[in-house]
């Protein structure tokens, strides 16, 4: 089964992600992390792929459907129940991912907009069991600290407050074409996501 997240930066597509995967032993594909991986390296292509990132913009789709295109192919062969999360950000993706597998639902993620600001400001990660904190809602036992792996949580560098107005915006252009395009497949479902255990029930109970 394939499923993807759509939704705003800050929705919650990594927290039901991790869910996914833990509890329910999906396998987990997220541009955004994989482009978080890349851009570490010093090579010229890792410097342009990290300037687009921190402007708020997109990586080229050739880019991006070639990483993901390699990803799938290991997976789906498999048989395995996969989440896409963040991927595709628009049509031409969205185009060029009907030609490699069969998506079986698409999950809309919602929040109120004025609860994004907070919800990634205040977000921290941990890098190495990719566990996601909120410093307003959601604290680690240790301020800074991982509960589970005791690495020391780090804010992602476009999280900043000026960045996320970017992504924002490059989200708010490219998400109403996208939600037609799967709502016309007859596979589109919005989750309204105030409480994390609810949203996960929403999506169990669709997906069966
Ligand atoms: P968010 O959804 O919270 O904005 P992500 O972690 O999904 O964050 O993505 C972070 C950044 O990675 C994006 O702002 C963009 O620059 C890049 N990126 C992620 N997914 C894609 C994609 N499918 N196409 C192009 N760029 C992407």
């Amino acid at each position: 089964m394939i499923i993807l997240l759509l939704g705003a930066p800050g929705a919650g597509k990594g927290s039901i992600s991790n869910i996914l995967k833990e509890k329910y032993h999906f396998f987990h594909i997220s541009t955004g992390e994989i482009f978080r991986k890349v851009i570490n390296a010093s090579t010229d292509i890792a410097k342009k792929l990290k300037s687009i990132m921190l402007s708020g913009g997109l990586i080229d789709d050739d880019t991006t459907n070639e990483i993901v295109k390699n990803e799938l192919m290991e997976l789906s062969n498999k048989n395995l129940n996969i989440v896409l999360d963040g991927y595709p950000r628009n049509i031409n993706q969205a185009n060029f991912l009907s030609k490699i597998v069969k998506v079986d639902y698409v999950f809309d993620i919602l929040v109120d907009e004025q609860e994004i600001m907070k919800r990634i400001t205040g977000r921290r990660t941990c890098p190495v069991c990719k566990s996601i904190y909120n410093i307003y809602y959601h604290k680690p036992q240790k301020e800074g600290v991982c509960d589970y792996d005791g690495s020391l949580l780090v804010q992602r560098n476009d999280d900043k407050e000026d960045v996320v107005v970017e992504r924002f915006k490059t989200y708010l252009a490219l998400n109403t074409p996208l939600v037609e395009y799967y709502k016309q497949q007859k596979i589109y479902y919005p989750i309204v996501n105030e409480n994390l255990d609810k949203a996960i029930g929403e999506i169990k109970k669709i997906i069966g």
